[in-house]
């Protein structure tokens, strides 16, 4: 279709028609019957794609930030000590929120490129008493996948909270919340979830909501406060009218078709297209001679790739060139090589057509711009690793 651009950023993605249908539904008020059906069903089946039966589901108006927030603003008081492992810029954001409530922390962070060992979180977890610890699950601003199962059980033997932020992983990578041990999992609406921007979903364990029983201090932020939030969660799902502040009504219909589509599909089945269109893609990438962030495939994440442009190419130039072909790709974020990379964002809806156009505009781009491959040569590599996949 003429002029129809195709969106390839990490977050916002494409959505599916159904869910932008769903969302452009007359507004019903947010104690309609109807509505609450739609609150209560949407809180079951986030369980369902944690993987989080006995989890404490929390939806919110508000950003991935918000549910940052909310993790920090309730489990956190002044003075409590908090780990944060970090492989990119939301890394640092966690340590930000952290410190702005009064936490200690401590940040571990890992070289571009790279994670954090475990023998070097378990060296720091032994020197203090720690009350959490923070992971970014996919950092969006390098592309590095961090297993977050070993980290869970590290903190389980040290009595320490599990925070996983998990706003670029969730629907789109392996999660087990319950069996992993994680205390909270946070997601926002507009990435593999599938939904527009604007909602901020949060999955807390049982041991995170006792923790957070048992503060001695008031949790300092209002709209944050689980004190407001739980009896409405509780409401919706007891199929009860209830308000504390108004829902986002439009999106929360959107949600509950997005996570219908989601468990239809099975998180397994879910989880493994988002794996083999990644690694295709990696082998598109890599026949190009273009080097992605991470270091080893095993530490790439399957819902976007961090790409390092050509010498002399610039990453801003190459996502304008693309757009001029309508395909909308991501420039870099971290601020230290900001022009030097750009990502490409594979995530929910996300098929082998779409990474087909981007990797056919990809290499036009480079080669209007003066750098030199073979046309062609990354479609074939992504084609091949497809079929090699069925
Ligand atoms: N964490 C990660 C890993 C993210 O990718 C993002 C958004 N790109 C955020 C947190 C913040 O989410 P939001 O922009 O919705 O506030």
């Amino acid at each position: 279709m003429k002029g129809r651009k195709l969106l390839m950023i990490p977050g916002p993605i494409e959505f599916e028609p159904d869910v932008l249908r769903a969302m452009g539904m007359a507004t019903t008020s947010h104690v309609a019957p109807d509505f609450i059906e739609v609150f209560g069903r949407s809180l079951e089946l986030m369980r369902e794609v944690w993987k989080s039966p006995k989890g404490q589901p929390f939806i919110v108006a508000g950003t991935g930030t918000l549910a940052m927030d909310m993790a920090a603003a309730n489990l956190i008081e002044q003075g409590d000590r908090v780990l944060v492992i970090s492989t990119g810029y939301f890394g640092k954001r966690f340590k930000d929120i952290l410190d702005r409530y009064g936490a200690k922390t401590t940040i571990l962070e890992a070289p571009v490129g790279e994670v954090v060992s475990l023998e070097a979180i378990e060296k720091e977890l032994k020197t203090k008493q720690y009350k959490a610890v923070t992971i970014t699950h996919v950092d969006t601003s390098t592309g590095i996948l961090v297993d977050p199962e070993p980290i869970a059980t590290l903190a389980g033997k040290y009595n320490t909270l599990s925070i996983l932020d998990g706003v670029c992983s969730v629907a789109g990578e392996e999660i087990n919340q319950d069996e992993w041990g994680l205390d909270v999992v946070l997601t926002a609406s507009q990435k593999a979830i599938g939904v527009p921007p604007g909602l901020a979903l949060l999955m807390a364990s049982q041991k995170a909501m006792e923790v957070w029983k048992k503060r001695k201090t008031p949790v300092s932020n209002y709209y944050a406060d689980w004190n407001n939030w739980l009896p409405i969660m509780s409401a919706y799902e007891e199929r009860r009218p209830s308000y504390f502040g108004t829902p986002a009504v439009n999106l929360i219909v959107a949600l509950e078709t997005s996570l219908k589509i989601i468990c239809k599909e099975g998180m397994s089945e879910r989880v493994k297209r988002h794996q083999i269109l990644a690694n295709a893609f990696r082998a598109g990438i890599a026949s190009l001679h273009l080097e992605i962030l991470p270091k080893t495939n095993a530490i790439a994440a399957n819902t976007l790739t961090a790409v390092y442009c050509p010498e002399g190419l610039d990453g801003a130039a190459l996502s304008a060139k693309m757009g001029d072909s309508n395909v909308i790709i991501a420039g870099g974020l971290l601020p230290e090589i900001k022009s030097a990379y750009f990502r490409i964002g594979h995530m929910g809806s996300v098929s082998s057509n779409d990474l087909i156009a981007v990797l056919g505009a990809l290499e036009r781009a480079l080669l209007e711009l003066g750098h030199q491959i073979v046309s062609g040569k990354g479609l074939q590599a992504f084609q091949n690793e497809l079929l090699k996949s069925n």
